[in-house]
Formats: structure tokens, C-alpha cells, sequence
């Protein structure tokens, strides 16, 4: 695995680099099988690390997210060395380093060092949510591995197949692990490692049954034979390695993993694979045909999972450069709205550019007064907008014309005057005579009434075009101002401030003008 851990590496760089944080999207590998048949030790052998729970009965009795990430601070000659070459010392435990960690979801800010405190914290949890007596649970330990040896990856580790409830288990315990493992193995993006011991019937294996449910066509199922040191004397699995036996696609591999008495001893996962080239080297039959010989060994497992792996990010290479043309063609429209990036101005120069800044503002705000606002190349809003609704001087026209004159047109002059109100003006104008004619006076108390009742039409319409001046304060802001953020914002405050200073003289105004007329009747 580890030859494709640059070129994911090198992808992911060019993801960050443009600003994609999405991880690529390789698949989840996951492995099922029957109880102790050998799947933790397949993984284990495969990220080349010893922190998983391993041992006869029920060992694994959660779903193990395991997470791997690469933490890419590789140098050039750490990049040659085998995984865990150098940081495995003799009891498969990690040297004091901080270059690899592990970090467990219920326990977050707090970094594992040694993979064999890992296992501990494994099966703590597997005991503080399961009971000590071999129940199980659905919920999923999630571990995080950062480490610069490994690709990022994502492993699953199950508990395996039984039929017998023990312990606490429950009455129904196969059909809960059967559809705990389905749920993870549906995962179209699941690699399934089907894993069967040797030393058993293959005929009779949950785990290619469980695949081939999942997975009919086999697209994505490797059949993986453990323990294959403890065949039968006389026997051996050259027929279930030939794909002859139950045929699957993508065919078997045959492994040899540390038995119990290695992990015992603390054997390291180093050792562990020369132990396994030494058996198929001097196995009769394994050594003496050299096609079976390329179905065997935790190396050949790796190789193929490589291959797979790889097909898969070729796969996904045209989308993602799809994405960062997309990207490319964003950023570079993106650029031109900024205009040209001089750097290091000096400080006429951007004396110029402030002041080009301000008079494009200006004219902008002129024109769309002046209704050459639809012109204006200022992103597709103000050009939609021409389509939809009236803005800028047709706006303002509109409310003088189509709002203000109304309203006053409206204005009956008897609006509000009941004939009992306009007798009583009348008669209180006489005093203790009668008259012929009508009083002016009582005309002068009624007209004063009424032209104060213009008033409150202009006071709106002030508003109505406050607002609209505001809105076209906002349009006519030049796209280069988008680079600066704080001379756009000052720049609309201060503008904001001006035309709210105008208002109020405006107002007075207004009210000037009623004032005026109520003074002096042009009767
Ligand atoms: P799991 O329950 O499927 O996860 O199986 P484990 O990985 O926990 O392994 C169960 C037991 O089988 C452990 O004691 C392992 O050491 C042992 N074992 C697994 N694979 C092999 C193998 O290829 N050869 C030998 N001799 N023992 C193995
Ligand atoms: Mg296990």
C-alpha cells in the first residue's frame, strides 16, 4: 500500500491547494467472516500495525471504524522504509514518537502514542458498552490513526458470525451480527474481505455467503484463506486458491497471520511476514507452482487491494478534474471582477485608484438616476432587475407621478368635513348676527384643515425616495470594490450618512411649503 500512498497524497495536496478540503473518497475496506477466523489479524497485517484486540472466543465485539490518515510530513528517507520498520520495536508496540497517534472518538483531545495503549482503550470501551461477558453492541468504536506510513484509508473490523448465544448474548445473536455486517457491507463503497479459515470447510463459510448477499456479482469481494499453516498435515487450499472450489471473481489469497502463540510472544507484525514468506517458501506444494505461489501471502493481499485502490482513483481523477476546471473558471472570473492586482502600489498610485474608485461610484449613481442604469455591467442583478421592476430615476419618477400626485389628487376637499361641522364653522364665524353672505373667516378655519392634510403625502413621499436613493447607493457600487472590504463598507456608511442628512432639511421643507400655503390663501 504504501507506493500509493504518494499519489493520494500528491492528489490530496492538489485538492487542498484549490481549496477542496474534501478527502478522496476511497473505499471503506471491510472485513467479515466467521468467529476467530482470523480478521483482525488480516487487518492488523495489512496497516502493518498491532493495536487490535485479537484471540480465541469472541474478541471483537463492536464494529471497528478505523479511520487512517495520513499525516504526509514524509521525508524523503522515512518514505523508503516499510511501515513500521522503525517505530515497532521487538514487542510491536511503537516507539516513543510523536509522529503517530491514535484518537478515539469518545475520548477526543486525547492522544494514544502506543498502539498497545490502543488496544487497552479498545477493549475498555468494548467493555464499558458491552458488559465484560461477551455481549455485543451495534454502536461503533471510531479510531483515528494519524501517522505518515499509511494511506488514508478507512478499515472496518467486525465482530465475526456465530450461531451459539454465550454469556450475555442475545437469544437472536446471529441475526444481529448477520445484520450488522450487511449494513456495512451494503455500502456500495465497501471492499469486502471475506475472510474463511483454512483449517474449515470453505462450503460452509457465512462469511462468502454474506458477501455474495451484498455483493452478487462479486465486483467487490476478495476472498482472503487464513490460517493456512494449520491445514491438516497432507492437505492444502490449492484448489480453493485456484478459484476452483466456489469461484469468486476476484479470486482468493491465502494467508498465514501470527497464531496465538506469537501474539504470545509478542511477535512483531515485522516478523511476522517473514515467518509467513519462510512458510510458503518451503511449503511443498506452495513452493513448488509458481501461480498458487501469486495467490499467497499478506503482500499479495496488499498488492491486490493497491490495484484496486488504484483503479478506483483513476476512476474519480476525471471528476475531480472536472471540479478544478469548474474551479479554475470561478476563481478566474472571480479575479477579473478585482481588477488588475498591481502589488506593492506605491501610494500615488493608489491615491489614483481610490479616487477612480470614487468617480465610478459617482457616475454609476448618476446613471442609474439618469436611467442608463440597465448599462451598467454591475453583475447580473442590476441587468434582471431592469427586466422586473422599475429601479433608479424610474422609480423616483414613479413614486412622484404614480404615488405622490394620486395621493394628493385623492384628497377630496370635503374629506373629513361633515356638513353639522361646516354649519357650526359658519354660524361660530357670525357671532350674534345673521349674514347674508358666508363669512370668509369660517372658510379660513376650514381651508387650514384641509391643505394641512398635504402634508403627510410629501412627508411619504420624501421617504419612498430616501429609500429608493439608498437602494441605488448600493448598485451603483463599482465590482472593483469588492477587494476592499473596508473602503466599501466606510464607503457606505458615509454615504448612508449624507443622504440621511439630506432628509431631514427635505422634511422641513416639505412642511415649509404646507406652512407657506396655510399662511397665505391665494383665494
Ligand atoms: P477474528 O475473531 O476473526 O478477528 O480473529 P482473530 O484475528 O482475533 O484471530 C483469532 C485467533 O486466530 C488468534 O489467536 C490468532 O492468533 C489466530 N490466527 C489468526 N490467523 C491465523 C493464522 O493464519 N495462523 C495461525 N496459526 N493462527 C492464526
Ligand atoms: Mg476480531
Amino acid at each position: 500500500m504504501e507506493q500509493l500512498i504518494p499519489i493520494a497524497s500528491k492528489l490530496q495536496d492538489v485538492l487542498g491547494a484549490v481549496g477542496q478540503n474534501t478527502q478522496l473518497d476511497l473505499p471503506q475496506i471491510v472485513v467479515v467472516g466467521g468467529q476467530s477466523s482470523g480478521k483482525s489479524s488480516v487487518l492488523e497485517a495489512l496497516v502493518g500495525r498491532s493495536f487490535l484486540p485479537r484471540g480465541t472466543g469472541i474478541v471483537t465485539r463492536r464494529p471497528l471504524i478505523l479511520q487512517l490518515f495520513n499525516t504526509r510530513n514524509l521525508d524523503t528517507s522515512t518514505e523508503e522504509e516499510e511501515p513500521g520498520a522503525q517505530n515497532l520495536n521487538p514487542h510491536g508496540t511503537t516507539a516513543d514518537n510523536s509522529q503517530e497517534w491514535g484518537e478515539f472518538l469518545h475520548a477526543p483531545n486525547k492522544k494514544f502514542y502506543k498502539f498497545h495503549e490502543i488496544k487497552n482503550e479498545i477493549i475498555r470501551e468494548t467493555d464499558r458498552s458491552t458488559g465484560g461477558n461477551k455481549g455485543i453492541s451495534n454502536d461503533p468504536i471510531r479510531l483515528k490513526i494519524y501517522s505518515p506510513f499509511v494511506l488514508s484509508l478507512t478499515v472496518v473490523d467486525l465482530p465475526g458470525m456465530t450461531k451459539v448465544p454465550v454469556g450475555d448474548q442475545p437469544e437472536n445473536i446471529e441475526e444481529q451480527i448477520h445484520d450488522m455486517i450487511l449494513q456495512f457491507i451494503s455500502n456500495p463503497n465497501a471492499i469486502i474481505l471475506a475472510v474463511t479459515a483454512a483449517n474449515t470447510d470453505i462450503a460452509n463459510s457465512d462469511a462468502l455467503q454474506l458477501a455474495k448477499a451484498a455483493d452478487p456479482y462479486g465486483n467487490r469481494t476478495i476472498g482472503v484463506l487464513t490460517k493456512l499453516d494449520l491445514m491438516d498435515p497432507g492437505t492444502d487450499a490449492s484448489e480453493v486458491l485456484n478459484n476452483q472450489l466456489i469461484p469468486l471473481r476476484k479470486g482468493y489469497i491465502g494467508v498465514v497471520n501470527r497464531g496465538q502463540k506469537d501474539i504470545n510472544e509478542d511477535l512483531s507484525i515485522r516478523d511476522g511476514l517473514m515467518k509467513e514468506e519462510a512458510f510458503f517458501k518451503h511449503h511443498p506444494v506452495y513452493s513448488r507452482d509458481k501461480h498458487l505461489l501469486s495467490k499467497c501471502g499478506t503482500n499479495t493481499l496488499a498488492k491486490t487491494l493497491n490495484v484496486i485502490l488504484m483503479h478506483h482513483i483513476r476512476e474519480c481523477l476525471p471528476d475531480v478534474k472536472n471540479r478544478i476546471a469548474g474551479m479554475m473558471t470561478d476563481v478566474q472570473s472571480e479575479l477579473e471582477a478585482l481588477g488588475n492586482a498591481d502589488e506593492g502600489m506605491s501610494k500615488n498610485a493608489l491615491g489614483g485608484t481610490l479616487l477612480g474608485l470614487l468617480s465610478k461610484f459617482a457616475n454609476n449613481f448618476a446613471s442609474i438616476i439618469d436611467g442608463r442604469g440597465g448599462e451598467l455591467n454591475n453583475g447580473t442583478n442590476s441587468r434582471n432587475l431592469a427586466l422586473i421592476e422599475l429601479f433608479g430615476g424610474a422609480r423616483i419618477n414613479y413614486v412622484f407621478n404614480d404615488i405622490f400626485a394620486p395621493s394628493l389628487m385623492s384628497a377630496g376637499p370635503f374629506d373629513g368635513l361633515t356638513d353639522d361641522e361646516i354649519r357650526t364653522t359658519i354660524m361660530n364665524a357670525n357671532g350674534t348676527r345673521r349674514a347674508l353672505f358666508v363669512p370668509e373667516i369660517s372658510f379660513d378655519i376650514l381651508i387650514r384643515r384641509q391643505i394641512a392634510r398635504l402634508e403627510q403625502p410629501g412627508i411619504q413621499c420624501v421617504d419612498l425616495v430616501y429609500e429608493e436613493l439608498q437602494r441605488i447607493a448600493m448598485q451603483a457600487e463599482p465590482k472593483e470594490l469588492a477587494r476592499f472590504p473596508f473602503l466599501r463598507d466606510r464607503m457606505n456608511e458615509v454615504v448612508s450618512l449624507l443622504l440621511k442628512r439630506c432628509m431631514a432639511p427635505t422634511q422641513i421643507m416639505v412642511s415649509n411649503l404646507v406652512k407657506i400655503e396655510l399662511a397665505v390663501r391665494n383665494a
